[in-house]
């Protein structure tokens, strides 16, 4: 997610922040970079130009210049200003209607309605304990109704039946009956879209409307297209009125540009991104946390929150009792190894910590992904307790055991023994309390 600006943005925030101070034109400098950099993630002219417009006032009216800490005044500044044009806070769902609340769901054809109609309702089912209905007006593609449905059936959300030629109108007359009689709280109207924003499509989406009257008016729009999404928005905004929008593919998104313009063109929220495929892939969008991955200061608090929702606490209390009292196994190792899977990987790990942008470019390269997580929880998982206990057990006839049994080749299984050592004897350091070195970043050499 952003890779691409932030490896840009740390560049120039290093090279500023080496010099212990800062002249007029060193700023300039240092501003004009950043703009040029803010152009090649997409970002939208008139909005680099407000950005940089805003940053250079506070930089040159002497907040930065009269810092002892330039370089680090600078990154603040440009912090603030980001979350500024991102829109300052959080923007919740408006749910405050009578029951059945309706939701709509807006946009191009292939941006993510239906998957996005989807990740929706289950996400105001864990948040917000309500039930949902998802209802498809998608008649025109085919097999786009039972796409939704079949969603909805393998995630255990309620849909409504699908009845063969009814015109969206009575396909929202017929779900509002249905939802009142089945006491669900919220109607999502998943539409259809087009290829590109045409007449009919608005009309079709102003008429549903007016007859659903819907609390939330969403555009659902891919985060890939840039430039193009915000466009796209800025059109639905001025004929239909939107009341917030999602960005979906952020996940692939190395850019940034629409996430960045959105807020500032349209004067419309961003209220979630879509990470990812899966149904529970969609977040809540957090102008500070952004920026602080934009500017590659990490996502440490969005880290947290997952972990602490997505990792089983009782295993990584025993890891750590393991951990102190020296007795740390492959099995504590493959514990983390599948909490890591939880957690997105190494990728989704890595995306979240500070300053670790440039080395996970490496890593790209080197292709380290979640295959080797799960070359190395197979080889794991081929060693018998005892081996997994003491892994200086494991000779050459067992290692060619171990390999027959998880298909890894012996370099692997060799690489997977050294990389445990490694970590054991680093947390052994680490638990008698020699930490400044920090991590070592032999471990991620070590990975590939
Ligand atoms: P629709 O035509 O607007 O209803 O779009 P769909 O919901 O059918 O989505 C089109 C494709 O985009 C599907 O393959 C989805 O799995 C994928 N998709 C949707 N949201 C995301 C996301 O946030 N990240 C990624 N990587 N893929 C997504
Ligand atoms: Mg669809």
């Amino acid at each position: 997610m952003f890779e691409n600006l932030t490896v840009k943005l740390e560049e120039i925030f290093s090279s500023l922040k080496k010099a212990p101070s800062l002249n007029k034109n060193q700023v300039e400098e240092g501003l004009e970079m950043i703009r040029k950099a803010l152009l090649e993630a997409d970002v939208a002219l008139p909005v680099a130009k407000k950005l940089i417009e805003n940053i250079k006032v506070k930089a040159i009216g002497q907040e930065i210049i009269r810092s002892t800490t330039p370089g680090q005044m600078i990154v603040k500044v440009v912090f603030d200003e980001i979350v500024k044009i991102l829109g300052d806070s959080k923007s919740e769902l408006n749910l405050n209607a009578v029951p059945p609340v309706c939701l709509m769901l807006v946009g191009l054809q292939g941006s993510g309605k239906t998957t996005t109609a989807a990740k929706l309702a289950k996400y105001l089912e864990k948040n917000h304990k309500k039930k949902s209905l998802l209802v498809s007006l998608d008649v025109y593609r085919p097999a786009a109704q039972e796409q939704l449905n079949i969603l909805g059936e393998k995630n255990l959300i309620q849909t409504l039946p699908i009845v063969k030629n009814q015109l969206p109108l009575d396909i929202v007359k017929r779900s509002l009956s249905a939802a009142s009689l089945s006491g669900v709280d919220i109607i999502i109207f998943d539409t259809a879209g087009r290829t590109q924003v045409d007449l009919s499509m608005m009309n079709e989406i102003k008429e549903i409307k007016s007859l659903a009257n819907p609390i939330e008016t969403i555009l659902v729009a891919d985060s890939l297209t840039g430039q193009i999404a915000v466009n796209v928005a800025s059109e639905f905004k001025k004929t239909v009125d939107l009341t917030g929008i999602i960005l979906t593919r952020v996940d692939g998104d190395g850019r940034g540009g629409a996430a960045l313009s959105m807020k500032f063109t349209t004067n419309t929220p961003i209220k979630f991104i879509g990470t990812g495929e899966k149904i529970e892939e969609l977040d809540i969008f957090y102008p500070d946390r952004i920026a602080n991955r934009i500017l590659g200061m990490g996502d440490v608090v969005s880290l947290v929150e997952k972990a602490s929702q997505d990792i089983d606490q009782e295993k990584i209390k025993k890891t750590e009792e393991n951990l102190k009292s020296g007795s740390f196994s492959m099995e504590d190792y493959l514990n983390q190894l599948r909490q890591m899977k939880k957690m997105g990987g190494m990728d989704g790990i890595l995306s979240m910590l500070p300053g670790v942008s440039k080395i996970k470019k490496q890593m790209d390269n080197a292709n380290i992904d979640e295959s080797i997580i799960k070359i190395n929880e197979a080889i794991i998982l081929s060693m018998t307790k005892e081996e997994r206990l003491n892994p200086k057990i494991i000779s050459a006839s067992r290692k060619k055991r171990i390999s027959n049994g998880s298909g890894a080749d012996s370099g692997a299984i060799n690489k997977l023994l050294k990389q445990f050592k490694m970590m054991t004897n680093m947390m052994k350091k680490m638990s008698k309390g020699d930490t400044k070195n920090g991590m070592n970043p032999e471990i991620f050499n070590q990975l590939k």
